[in-house]
C-alpha cells in the first residue's frame, strides 16, 4: 500500500534561552577566575554548575544575577542585561541567599512577610513543605545550618520566579531534608520552571539535572546529559558473579569471546566481566544457555561520580600562577 508521508509541521520559533552566556571574563586583582565562558539555559531546564572549589561557579551565577560585574562578555537573562537591569531582574529570578543574608533577630514569619512580592504564591504551602510550619517563630539566629537552608529555599521560591539559582543548595542538610528539596526541584521542573543549580554532589546532578556543565578554572570542561557525560567519561560496566567450584578455565575464553566483553577476571569461583552495556545480556545469555543462574550476580555501571572524578581531579591553578 502506498501512503503518502505527512508534511512535517512548520518549525515554530525557537524559544529565546532564559540564560545566554558568551565569552563571560572576571578578574579579581588582576587574576582571571571565569575565561571566556559560554553558556546557554533554555525555558523548563534544571541544569547544573559543577566544578572544583575555585572554579568559578559562584562568581558565574553571581554575573548572572548582576551581583557583579562582568570584566567582558555578553549575559543576557531572561532577555536583559544584568549589569544594567538588575533591579527589573531580581523578582523574576529566586537565588538563595548567603548565611549573612538574614538579621539574627529576623523570625521565620517576618522573613517571608518581608520577601513577599506582589504576585507571592503559597507561602503556607512552602513552610508546610520544607517543615518549617510550626518553626515559625524562631528566630534566624538560632537556626541549625539545616533549617537556614530551608528557609532560604522557601524565600527563593515564594514569589513564583521564572528562573531559581541555587548554589549548594542541600549543603548542611539531614538526607529526610535533602529528599525533600529534590522533591522540590523535581516539582520545579515539572512546572516548567527552570533551575540552574551549583553543586558538588554529583548524585545530584545525576537525580536532577536535564544537563550538567563542568567548570575547570573558570572555563567549561564539558557539558551534556548525565547520560552523555556517563557515556563519554565512564568506565566500562562490571558483571560479577560466582561459577561453580573446579569450573575449568577455558570456559572463561568463552565469555571473553562474547560481543561487548573487554575483559574477564576470574578469582577463585568468582568471575568479573567488563565491558560495554551490550555485554550484559550476553553474559547472562550464556549463562542461562548452560543452565547457571547463580545466585549472586550483580552488575555495576559507571555514575556520573565515576564518570567525571577524574576530569573535576585535574587541579586548578593556583592565586598566584596567573
Ligand atoms: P566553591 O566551589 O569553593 O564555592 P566556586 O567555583 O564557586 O568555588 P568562586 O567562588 O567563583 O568559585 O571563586 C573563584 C575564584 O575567585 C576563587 O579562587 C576565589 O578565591 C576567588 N574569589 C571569589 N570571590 C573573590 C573576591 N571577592 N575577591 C577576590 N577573589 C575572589
Amino acid at each position: 500500500m502506498h501512503t503518502t508521508p505527512l508534511p512535517n509541521p512548520p518549525a515554530g520559533p525557537a524559544a529565546p534561552p532564559v540564560i545566554s552566556v558568551t565569552g563571560l571574563r572576571k578578574s579579581y586583582d588582576g587574576r582571571v577566575v571565569v575565561d571566556d565562558l559560554d553558556l546557554r539555559v533554555d525555558a523548563g531546564e534544571v541544569v547544573g554548575l559543577i566544578g572544583a572549589n575555585g572554579a568559578g561557579k559562584t562568581t558565574t551565577v553571581e554575573c548572572l544575577q548582576g551581583l557583579r560585574r562582568a570584566d567582558a562578555g555578553a549575559v543576557r537573562v531572561l532577555g536583559l542585561d544584568p549589569a544594567r537591569d538588575a533591579e527589573r531582574l531580581r523578582p523574576l529570578i529566586g537565588s538563595q541567599l548567603q548565611d549573612s543574608g538574614l538579621p539574627d533577630r529576623l523570625r521565620v514569619e517576618e522573613a517571608v512577610r518581608l520577601f513577599a512580592g506582589p504576585d507571592a504564591g503559597d507561602a503556607e504551602g512552602l513552610l508546610e513543605r520544607f517543615g518549617l510550619a510550626h518553626r515559625r517563630r524562631l528566630h534566624f539566629g538560632t537556626m541549625s545550618g539545616g533549617e537556614r537552608q530551608r528557609l532560604f529555599l522557601v524565600l527563593a521560591l515564594l514569589n513564583r520566579p521564572r528562573l531559581v539559582i541555587l548554589d549548594e543548595l542541600t549543603q548542611g542538610l539531614d538526607p529526610a531534608a535533602r529528599r525533600e528539596v529534590w522533591r522540590s526541584v523535581q516539582q520545579l521542573r515539572a512546572d516548567g520552571t527552570t533551575v540552574l543549580l551549583v553543586t558538588h554532589e554529583l548524585e545530584e546532578a545525576e537525580a536532577l539535572c536535564d544537563r550538567v556543565v563542568l567548570m575547570q578554572a573558570g572555563r567549561v570542561l564539558d557539558s551534556g546529559t548525565p547520560e552523555q557525560l556517563v557515556a563519554r567519561h565512564g568506565g566500562p560496566v562490571a558483571v560479577r558473579f560466582g561459577l561453580p567450584a573446579g569450573r575449568p578455565a577455558r570456559d572463561l575464553a568463552v565469555l571473553r569471546a562474547l560481543p561487548g566483553v573487554l575483559d574477564v577476571e576470574r578469582s577463585g569461583d568468582r568471575v568479573a566481566v567488563h565491558g560495554r552495556r551490550s555485554a550484559i545480556a550476553h553474559v547472562g545469555a550464556w549463562l542461562v544457555a548452560r543452565g547457571e543462574i547463580p545466585e549472586d550476580l550483580s552488575v555495576t555501571s559507571p555514575d556520573l561520580e565515576g564518570a567525571l572524578l577524574a576530569l573535576l581531579d585535574t587541579p586548578t591553578p593556583s592565586k598566584d600562577a596567573a
